[in-house]
């Protein structure tokens, strides 16, 4: 009788089923064919197509250069040792040794990975200047860039946490 009570209420609710699993710590890219963490390779890929890809919060910052709220990413005040890469395409962006503490409440790096990793373009939104910083692959809105960073470079990679992927180990080189 339990059995089958069980099962009832199973084939009522299957979404119970995903409860209790844990939240991994990266995404899920399944249905993403352009997401490759060996591939260099420059994307030319439609916002159409993003939309069609990527869950609605994440094309929202993503593709639309939407901000998440302080305080409320996953990595924010993450001090995790690993490497973080980009949630849309899997480029290597930054390793967790150039993460610093920043009370702004998003993710912050004095560094990337590598200069090409990154790309960067005037962002004259909202009625201020700022220097906006995009995946050097797939061209996809990771935050801003500003000049109160810790030393040696003194600059402020300050990014949404949807946006990152992080990879627990030995951070990439
Ligand atoms: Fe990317």
């Amino acid at each position: 009788m339990r059995l089958t009570l069980f099962f009832i209420v199973m084939l009522l609710f299957p979404s119970c089923k995903g409860v209790s699993q844990e939240r991994t710590m990266t995404n899920d890219h399944t249905n993403n064919p352009h997401y490759s963490r060996t591939d260099t390779t420059h994307l030319h890929v439609s916002d159409a197509e993003w939309k069609k890809i990527l869950p609605a919060d994440l094309y929202a910052v993503a593709r639309e250069q939407a901000t998440e709220r302080a305080f409320t990413g996953q990595y924010w005040d993450a001090d995790t040792k690993g490497t973080y890469y980009c949630a849309v395409c899997g480029n290597t962006l930054f390793k967790s040794d150039a993460k610093f503490a920043s009370s702004c409440g998003w993710p912050s790096f004095f560094e990337a990975i590598r200069p090409n990793s990154v790309i960067y373009r005037d962002d004259n939104s909202h009625g201020m200047h700022r220097t906006e910083v995009l995946c050097g692959r797939c061209e996809s809105h990771l935050g801003h860039i500003f000049d109160d960073g810790p030393p040696p470079s003194y600059k402020r990679f300050c990014m949404n946490s949807i946006s990152l992927d992080f990879e627990p180990g030995i951070a990439s080189k």
